[in-house]
């Protein structure tokens, strides 16, 4: 706006920086110490169109790898794709420009939305009571073990140990270990399942809970897992269920069904959050009704039909996140369970698993599978074959715009026996035929290349700005 030769912000006025906001009759910059005030209006900043900035940018964002601009069979991550629909929901003006600070009694509607998510989340996982609260997946954990701790407190019981096997997601223990737990190791057996044998054994008086999840990060369902439940209870111990593979199982089984007391689910690998790159994801806690009282705050509760947050329990572990979660998260969940209803998430599960067994089955003649048996939401590959390694194979698929799968074996994640060189390998459901032929036609290039050419698959990536960031060798 001008009047005259003046302008509301004077930044057409040469002149000392004091004077930049003069006439807007803004006295801010008189609260600056002159000896930190900018003495000249120009800061030498580079002038670029709009248009050049928009390239610049996109160019930067096409040089990390997303699922929007290639396959990301990451095994035990969930890199599936997510509706851009979902988006539309979490940035509506009323969720989007919502403060957290507003009292909760002007913000009905994601109060609304919470509770019936929470009732979904109860629904698929087979639970009583839920908290959308934690922040992710190993948030949900640490929420999960501290309620465990706080019952067995309450029954003047403390239990210190936890245990977890061998094929566990690392941050199992480590979330065992800040609950404040000793953490004890199950080995699996030869057919990659819990060893029973051995947990019965390890089963004392003193243990507090078993942390599991199903299917394990092998790709394999716990057949024996009512036994492992059995086991577990008549201990006295509580069983605890990492969600993290819940895209295998949604609508099929049930967690609190297989007899898992608590659970929590990666809402950023389940339901439609995009996930990578250290953004915000969500874990809610879902547990059965002997550990509801414990549950984190805020829970949203419904009084005489009107959703709210319920703060005060007497017995809750407390707060674990400030306001109220990651609420534009939370919405994108809900509807993609809205949208996908209870057929459409059985159907997604299906063909995650469906994926994974096409994938393992074309690719065995190069990588054959750890455990030779129909695998769920991911598959083991052995790398023995190869002239290099699996490692060196997953760092040529960047070259051909693969994320490479989760790599298995030394120096890598922690996995029983003798496993030097495998890699877990997730399709997910959202990938096509087309595409997963596509994958199974680079992969054989990448061998062929492992029988021919390998200093090119110790040199790879060849096609990238920064190769071997991760790497010393
Ligand atoms: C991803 C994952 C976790 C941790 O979840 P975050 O949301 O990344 O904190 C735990 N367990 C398993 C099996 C996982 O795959």
């Amino acid at each position: 706006m001008t009047t005259g030769s003046q302008t509301l912000l004077g930044l057409h006025r040469p002149g000392a920086a004091s004077d930049v906001f003069a006439d807007g009759g803004d006295n801010m910059i008189r609260l600056v110490p002159p000896a930190f005030a900018r003495q000249r209006l120009s800061i030498g900043l580079p002038e670029i169109s709009e248009v050049d900035v928009v390239r610049h940018f996109t160019r930067l964002s096409l040089d990390s790898h997303g699922v929007d601009n290639g396959p990301y069979p990451l095994g035990s991550c969930t890199m599936k794709y997510n509706p851009k629909r979902n988006d539309e929901l979490a940035r509506l003006p009323g969720f989007a420009h919502a403060h957290p600070l507003q009292p909760p009694n002007t913000l009905g509607g994601v109060w609304e939305l919470f509770e019936r998510l929470q009732g979904m989340i109860c629904e698929i996982t087979g639970m009583d009571a839920c908290c959308l609260a934690p922040a992710a997946g190993a948030h949900g954990e640490l929420a999960g073990l501290l309620m465990i701790r706080a019952h067995y407190a309450h029954l003047k019981n403390p239990r210190p140990v936890v245990l977890v096997p061998d094929s566990a997601h690392g941050t199992n223990p480590a979330s065992a270990a800040m609950a404040g737990f000793e953490c004890r190791i199950v080995p699996s057996d030869l057919r990659g399942r819990v060893d029973i044998v051995e947990l019965q054994r390890m089963l004392t008086s003193d243990v507090a809970a078993f942390m599991l999840t199903n299917p394990s990060t092998l790709g394999l369902f716990e057949d024996q897992i009512i036994e492992i439940a059995e086991l577990v209870h008549a201990n006295g111990s509580l069983l605890y269920y990492d969600g993290a593979n819940l895209n295998a199982l949604m609508g099929i089984v049930r967690p609190g069904d297989m007899g898992f007391d608590v659970v929590h689910v990666n809402v950023h690998k389940t339901f439609a959050t995009p996930h990578g790159g250290g953004g915000p994801g969500a874990g809610p806690v879902a547990v059965k009704k002997v550990l509801a009282p414990y549950l984190p705050t805020p829970v949203a509760v419904r009084r005489e039909g009107v959703a709210q947050p319920h703060e005060v329990t007497p017995m809750s572990i407390g707060r674990i996140k400030s306001f109220h979660g990651h609420v534009a998260v939370l919405l994108r969940a809900y509807g993609y369970l809205r949208t996908m209803g209870a057929s459409g998430l059985r159907q997604a599960s299906q063909n995650a698993v469906l994926n994974a067994n096409y994938l393992q089955h074309q690719l065995a003649h190069m990588l054959p599978p750890v455990y030779d048996q129909l695998c769920k939401h991911e598959a083991l590959l052995s790398g023995a074959r190869l002239r290099t390694s699996a490692r060196q194979f997953a760092k040529r698929l960047i070259d051909y715009g693969i994320h490479p799968p989760t790599l298995v074996g030394a120096g890598c994640v922690y996995f029983p026996g003798d496993l030097k060189s495998a890699m877990l390998i997730e399709p997910t459901e959202t990938e096509s035929k087309a595409s997963l032929d596509y994958q199974i036609g680079i992969f054989q290039k990448v061998f062929d290349e492992d029988a021919t050419d390998d200093a090119l698959l110790l040199r790879a990536p060849v096609s990238r700005k920064i190769a071997r960031i991760d790497l010393t060798a």
